[in-house]
């Protein structure tokens, strides 16, 4: 597969992983999963359709009587079991989340830590799935809550963080008594089968996770039979805000509940009393992880006036010194971006952006020499002075671009850092504890990040409002996204 191989090759599976068995799709067509770097096919899956998505669901309907009968410490220890196979299994999880999606290695091994983590979470909540003893209302009454799996889930995952996002999805699921019908991403279908081999080899019963790939053409079809199927209780899903209206839509006459962690357009302020350097950190942090194809990265970055050049100038200097190169590289920071569409979309919002009075103060173009070798790369961009005017205000630019505009009052910067229709994250830095709360109550996002630029966690909800989507994963809360509350009430108790 490429000077990396072997991955241990019982993880490289090229079928669906249904009812416990692997089998290939019902068309017999196939999907042909490609090295984001070079284009070279590395891999291919089944292109799944609407049948194989039906006796998915099928699996898992089966599987849950038996699945949601067992104690909650039972399933603590399968999920800590696949915990323990997915560490065991670490090097070469990362090895195929960098073969398949392009990060560099270093960030994929910390992908698969970060995957995990939700895992071994989940696995310490289930055993807290507490209900409550309400005081009764009238005499000879008992009123008691008790937390109910819903149902089958179905999962829908993205391409950027393939492992991550199954995990945090799949975990609470089976914690919680749910069983799981997935389809990951049509870029990064290998890595969701490695975890689904290394959740057989845990011992999780047949029908409990299964996992079904597609392309991006049949996506509709595959999961629209899940939309469609009164035993699917549940979508969960992470992607742009388009599918995900798409699914709201899709699944309004089964009502199901839904998860929707989509698309954002993070707002990044500097204010005036704000630590300059230890800003531009943390917009290195926030902005360039996985080439900043991330839903929380940093699509606008205010700086106040009085700071701007100085902010600018020392940004520019650390964007210039990125390193771009493949996954495989050890000294490569920014990898490839995950297909030609996104480097179009890229180059479309810088090119937009120069021509409406942008400057690039570094990069601006797309990168392929000796060590970036292949049609995929960007450079790593700052361009000043951006407006409103631009697209990249308005919309995600998913990529290694830092757009700064100036601002000049706190007033000011609130308003245009709530004006879009996203809410997942915002940030800011100031040294101002006043400022600090009133700005935090202020901001119109699910998430702030306040002098800090990596806030994720298995321990914090993550998740936005207004069209960034709903729900949380994560925490505490994350396991409620899978729990129905029931009431029940005894009477005639003397
Ligand atoms: P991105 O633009 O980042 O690829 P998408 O929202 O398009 O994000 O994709 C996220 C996930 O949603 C992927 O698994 C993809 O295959 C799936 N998907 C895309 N279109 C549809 C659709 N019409 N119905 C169901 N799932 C879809």
């Amino acid at each position: 597969m490429s000077e990396w191989t072997p991955i241990r090759s019982d993880l490289l599976r090229d079928r669906n992983f249904i009812g416990g068995a692997w089998r290939i799709g019902r068309e017999d067509t196939w999907l042909e999963v490609a090295d984001p770097a070079t284009g070279a096919v590395i891999g291919r899956v089944p292109d799944s359709g609407a049948r194989d998505a039906d006796e998915a669901a099928a699996a898992a309907s089966g599987a849950l009587p038996a699945w949601r009968a067992t104690t909650a410490r039972d399933r603590a220890q399968l999920l800590k079991r696949w915990h323990a196979r997915i560490l065991a299994s670490a090097e070469d999880l990362a090895k195929l989340i960098s073969l398949e999606q392009g990060k560099p290695l270093g960030e994929a091994r910390g992908e698969v830590a970060y995957g995990a983590s939700y895992v071994e979470w989940f696995a310490e909540e289930a055993v807290r799935a507490y209900g409550d003893i309400i005081p009764a209302a009238a005499a000879g009454r008992r009123m008691m809550v008790v937390k109910e799996p819903l149902g089958v889930v179905a999962a829908i995952t993205p391409w950027n963080f393939p492992l991550a996002m199954l995990a945090r999805k799949v975990a609470p699921a089976l914690a919680a008594g749910c069983t799981v019908v997935a389809k990951p991403a049509e870029d990064t279908p290998l890595t969701a089968l490695a975890l689904a081999r290394l959740a057989e080899e845990a011992g999780l019963p047949a029908g409990t996770v299964n996992v079904v790939t597609a392309s991006r053409g049949n996506a509709a079809v595959t999961v629209g039979a899940w939309l469609a199927d009164p035993r699917v209780r549940k979508i969960t899903f992470t992607g742009s805000t388009a599918v995900g209206k798409a699914l709201a839509r899709g699944s309004a006459d089964t009502l199901k509940k839904l998860s929707l962690e989509l698309g954002g357009n993070a707002p990044f302020i500097v204010f005036e009393d704000a630590d300059i350097g230890a800003a531009v950190e943390g917009l290195m942090r926030a902005k360039f992880r996985n080439g900043g194809q991330t839903c929380v990265s940093p699509n606008r970055v205010y700086v106040h006036d009085a700071v701007y050049e100085e902010f600018a100038q020392q940004l520019t200097a650390r964007v210039a010194a990125l390193r771009v190169g493949p996954a495989k590289l050890a000294e490569s920071q920014i990898g490839p971006m995950i297909n030609s569409r996104a480097v179009e979309k890229i180059e479309r919002h810088v090119q937009d952006a120069i021509a409406r009075g942008a400057t690039a103060l570094t990069g601006g173009h797309p990168v392929r020499d000796e060590i970036a070798d292949g049609p995929n790369y960007y450079a790593p961009t700052v361009l000043g002075e951006a407006n409103h005017e631009m697209a990249l205000f308005s919309e995600e630019t998913f990529g290694p671009v830092v757009a700064l505009f100036r601002f000049r009052s706190e007033e000011e910067v609130v308003r245009y850092a709530n004006d879009t229709p996203y809410g997942l994250a915002a940030y800011f830095y100031s040294r101002d504890v006043s400022r600090i709360w009133r700005v935090s109550g202020r901001l119109e996002t699910g998430i702030v990040g306040i002098n800090e630029g990596a806030f994720a966690s298995e321990a914090a909800p993550f998740g936005g409002i207004k069209e960034s989507g709903y729900g949380r994963e994560g925490s505490r809360y994350g396991l409620d996204e899978y729990l129905a509350t029931k009431y029940l009430c005894q009477g005639e108790l003397a």
